[in-house]
């Protein structure tokens, strides 16, 4: 690539055009009007997980209204497919003229932070005109998500090589792959895979769900019944919007309570919501009791029961078991079971990508980020004038988004009232004697994407300052009140 040092200075720069990076900007430019900023995005266009996601019915497992942002009514179904979500977004960004900050096809690759200049050096990728340019800014946000967009994670199973069918991962979904008439076999358990299945059933010969273990659902109709009342009563969208957040809001406490406090119960009336979906005789205990407890993996919700309508009917099934080894013309179990395929599509999820792979160094040296010590979930110790958004795993990833970019905004107006241009999260006296632990404990949160990749994550105390919390209703309490002059933020 050729190089272009022509460095372009913005006060912030936002990395990632996906729902946390849109709203960065929205915030920055209703909160921090002063604040020059550009968003950049390796990919394409805006949307970040739900441009990348193209396999057939790819659409939220969590709803719109909590999803979806504070300050924008969603007037669709509660779940919704990727394209209804990219719209939404898309509406966002032209009514507030957030295009003409937008630069896309634009991948950082080096953020170099200099103290004496109180300014991140950014190497980019601008990959459309196949060069790179020099950017810097005051402050880097890192709106990054948390997996490799361009790639998806596929073990490598014994004998996949000699396999003669097909082998796609959901994330990079050929334009070209006609399942008519074929012999599926999804491996996966996960939303991904449970979206899938329904809408490939009809057109494949056959759908096979191959898991090793199973999942928890959450099973109803795709409506929502406060909303179509709040609608029929021509309640303008906004209020429409603010009620049904808070009441789905409310209701996801109700289940968080009760999967923490009785998880025997909550898991029980969970795997009965699905017994009911299916038919008479179903193994349920093989196929539908995971092993681990509800709300140490999100949740997914199955919108209309579809994933249960596709098993009903003999065009879907589930095979739980372990994979022993791929053949020519499928897979052998380890039961020793023989599982025939044309097209075998690993719903095996994620590469973890942290801070957007990026390499970055600070004042000459190379930041190692699993030897910081994350503040609150949002800064690094010792990493100066860098944010990331990093949503909840559980709840709606928005949810913590809205919050993160609220207190942000509120620091960088507290760092221009006081003219400081640099802020470092530092471990105080009393917090050396510490021991770090780990980002999340496994308790908390459990799949196996992050299980792979947490020795790569930045550590937590424990104490809230210090940690990355997966409670909203506590984070909703502390953040919009929490002062930006905290005493692990070192400013000047
Ligand atoms: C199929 C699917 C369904 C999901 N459903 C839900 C759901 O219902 N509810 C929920 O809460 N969560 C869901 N999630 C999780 C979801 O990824 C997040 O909720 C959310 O979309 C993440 O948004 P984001 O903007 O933070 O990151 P992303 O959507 O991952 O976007 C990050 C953007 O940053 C860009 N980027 C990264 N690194 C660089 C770099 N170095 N330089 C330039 N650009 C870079 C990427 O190109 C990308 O566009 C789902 C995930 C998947 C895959």
């Amino acid at each position: 690539m050729k190089d272009d040092h022509t460095a372009t200075h913005f006060d912030v720069i936002i990395v990632g055009a996906g729902i946390s990076g849109i709203d960065a900007a929205y915030h920055l430019q209703r909160d921090c009007p002063e604040r020059t900023f550009l968003v950049i995005d390796a990919l394409e266009s805006f949307g970040g997980t739900w441009l990348t996601h193209k396999y057939p019915g790819a659409r939220s497992d969590t709803d719109l209204y909590t999803f979806g942002y504070s300050f924008k009514p969603w007037t669709g179904d509660p779940i919704a497919k990727a394209e209804r979500i990219r719209d939404y977004m898309g509406e966002v960004i032209s009514e507030n003229a957030l295009d003409e900050h937008i630069k896309y096809r634009h991948r950082l690759v080096e953020a170099a932070w200099s103290s004496d200049d109180q300014t991140w050096t950014l190497r980019v990728d601008d990959e459309a005109h196949e060069r790179r340019v020099d950017l810097s800014c005051e402050f880097l946000w890192m709106c990054q998500g948390y997996y490799r967009h361009e790639v998806g994670y596929t073990p490598d199973w014994p004998g996949l090589a000699e396999f003669e069918g097909r082998v796609v991962h959901p994330q990079t979904w050929p334009d070209d792959l006609d399942l008519s008439g074929q012999e599926v076999l999804v491996i996966g358990s996960g939303a991904t895979a449970a979206t899938l299945l329904p809408a490939i059933a009809d057109t494949c010969a056959h759908v096979t769900m191959l898991q090793r273990s199973p999942t928890y659902f959450f099973s109803g109709e795709n409506r929502d019944e406060l909303a179509d009342q709040l609608r029929a009563l021509e309640v303008n969208d906004e209020w429409i919007h603010e009620i049904v957040r808070r009441n789905r809001l409310a209701q996801l406490k109700l289940l968080t309570d009760i999967s923490l406090a009785e998880p025997e119960f909550a898991a029980a009336e969970l795997i009965n919501l699905v017994r009911a979906e299916l038919p008479e005789g179903f193994d349920v205990e093989t196929h539908f009791t995971p092993r681990y407890r509800p709300w140490q993996q999100r949740i997914a919700y199955v919108p209309d029961g579809d994933l249960f309508k596709a098993i009903t009917s003999g065009k879907a099934s589930v095979v739980t078991d372990d994979i022993e080894r791929f053949s020519r013309s499928g897979i052998t179990l380890k039961s020793g079971e023989q599982l025939r395929a044309d097209v075998v599509i690993t719903a095996t999820g994620f590469e973890l990508s942290v801070l957007g792979d990026v390499h970055f160094t600070i004042d000459g040296n190379e930041l190692d980020l699993s030897e910081t010590v994350t503040y609150r979930g949002m800064m690094f110790s010792g990493v100066p004038n860098l944010c990331w958004i990093f949503g909840y795993f559980r709840a709606a990833w928005t949810l913590r988004a809205d919050l993160v970019c609220g207190y942000i905004a509120r620091m960088l107006n507290y760092m221009s009232a006081n003219n400081l241009h640099q802020v470092v999260p530092t471990l105080r006296e009393e917090d050396l004697s510490e021991a770090p632990l780990a980002w999340i404990s496994e308790e908390q949160f459990n799949p196996s994407y992050l299980r792979r990749s947490m020795h790569l994550m930045p550590k937590r105390l424990a104490k809230p300052e210090w940690g990355h919390t997966q409670d909203y209703w506590l984070e909703r309490e502390v953040l919009p009140t929490l002062a930006p002059n905290d005493d692990c933020l070192q400013f000047r």
